[in-house]
């Protein structure tokens, strides 16, 4: 510990790969992006159940108004993200999911007229019941990339006991910065918000795992946890920078030296993790009652000027990349989410959602798959202890009880087995097959 009392020692793993880093924007302070003139927003941008629409073509709409929501447990609210007239519907192709969704396109009035926001002037006096139904209401979803709903992930069942809080901050995909920025320069809501989680679910100890590239945000965070009077209550882990350290399951086990069980949950051994900017949002939800509509995304990679920008969902990824300057070069590829576990997208009308961290514009090399060489690099490296090789010849073959068997389900698709073949295996896209297929099978049941 260091001489706050809130710095703890640097971890490090013995898993994961160094990767370069590329974090062209991480002195980039946060710029708002320009408006859209019409927001395509998705009916379901979260884990679980999509919402159905609350609102008709023709119909006007404020921003931050509730224009979608679901009677499923497993659901969060959509909002409107500017003010203006609903034009009608379209589709959208989930990248995540490969599956057509509803989306609303909202034409802008240009006023961007808020809906009246309630903010709450104490919010120490809020019930669990109150702050979990502002989160519910306010369409929040974990920011990290997953957008499970938080207000569930905050409601952990009955016989659940959580006694770790862990504030993930490492945002260890390359060229993603816009948690850094978020840290930087929203740190008192980050650490608002994660007082509030901490009332939720009255841990025993909170962390806040950042890791050692960003120097600067570590030492602004430990001197926020001191002059908001948290010295006592949340450390700071300072980890080692490696890919992939911001994951859930490495975070549990380097920190607290638990295994989260297969196809489990942190939960299931005491933990919740949550990611910085989240927490941030969740402030804005139960003090400020502002809805999510908005978050701070890396716009980079071959574009001229690379920005950490806050978006509004619904904006085409298109003027993004036009309002930083354009594609440079013969890049001709974007990939949402960073190159390790994004995926591509190719339609530059595609709008931008709750998950979206980061866009990276990249030029696409044609790969030839080669056969495996059996040099066993992608063993050694996963920091699931699977046997991706296996998982992708039985996978290529249709074998996919035996992919069962290998425990594919264990695979978070960190893509780092990918990234060490010298054989350009596409392991993870065979992983990705093996469960599609795995799941069509259980549903049919
Ligand atoms: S098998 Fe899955 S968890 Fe293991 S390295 Fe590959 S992608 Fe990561
Ligand atoms: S890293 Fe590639 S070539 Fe080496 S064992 Fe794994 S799949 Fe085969």
């Amino acid at each position: 510990m260091n001489e706050s009392g809130v710095r703890l020692k640097k971890k490090s793993s013995p898993y994961g790969v160094k990767v370069p880093e590329r974090k062209l924007t991480a002195q980039r302070p946060i710029e708002r992006a320009p408006l859209p003139e019409r927001a395509i927003i998705s009916l379901h941008q979260n884990i679980g159940a999509a919402s159905q629409a609350l609102v008709r073509r023709g119909d006007r709409v404020l921003t931050g108004q509730k224009i979608g929501d679901s009677d499923k447990l497993i659901s969060a609210p959509i909002h409107a993200t500017i003010s203006g007239e609903i034009a009608g519907t379209t589709m959208v192709i989930n990248p995540a999911t490969a599956r057509p969704v509803e989306a609303l396109v909202v034409a802008s009035d240009g006023a961007d007229e808020w809906v009246q926001l309630e903010p709450v002037e104490n919010p120490e006096a809020l019930s669990p019941k109150e702050i979990l139904d502002r989160i519910r209401e306010a369409g929040l979803v974990g920011l990290g990339g997953a957008a499970f709903p938080s207000h569930i992930k905050l409601a952990p069942p009955g016989d659940a006991r959580i006694d770790t809080i862990i504030l993930n901050g490492c945002e260890c995909e390359p060229y993603a910065t816009s948690d850094h920025r978020v840290m930087l320069e929203c740190g008192e809501k980050v650490l608002s918000g994660l007082n509030i989680i901490r009332k939720l679910l009255s841990p025993e100890t909170t962390y806040i795992a950042i890791e050692d590239n960003k120097e600067d945000a570590i030492e602004h965070m430990e001197d926020l946890i001191v002059a908001m009077g948290f010295k006592e209550d949340i450390k700071i882990v300072p980890l080692e920078s490696k890919y992939p350290m911001g994951a859930e399951r490495i975070l549990t086990k380097l920190l607290l030296g638990r295994e989260v069980p297969i196809a489990g949950l942190p939960l299931n051994v005491g933990v919740v993790v949550h990611n910085v900017s989240t927490t941030k949002a969740i402030h804005e939800a139960v003090v400020e009652g502002k809805p999510l509509v908005e978050r701070v995304i890396t716009v980079t990679g071959a574009v001229n000027s690379p920005k950490n920008l806050l978006v509004r969902f619904g904006t085409p990824l298109g003027s993004l990349i036009e309002y930083c300057g354009g594609i440079v070069g013969k890049a001709n590829k974007v990939i949402l989410g960073g190159p390790m576990m994004g995926f591509a997208q190719f339609d530059l009308g595609f709008p931008t959602m709750k998950g979206t961290n980061s866009v990276v514009v990249k030029e696409d090399t044609i790969v030839t798959e080669q056969c495996c060489i059996r040099c066993g690099r992608c063993i050694e490296i996963c920091p699931m202890h699977l046997m991706p090789t296996l998982l992708a010849k039985y996978a290529k073959a249709g074998r996919y009880d035996q992919c069962k068997a290998a425990y594919v389900d264990n695979c978070f698709e960190c893509g780092v087995c990918a990234y060490v073949c010298p054989a350009k295996i596409p392991i993870v896209q065979y992983i990705e097959m093996a469960k599609r297929e795995l799941a069509k099978r259980a549903a049919k049941k």
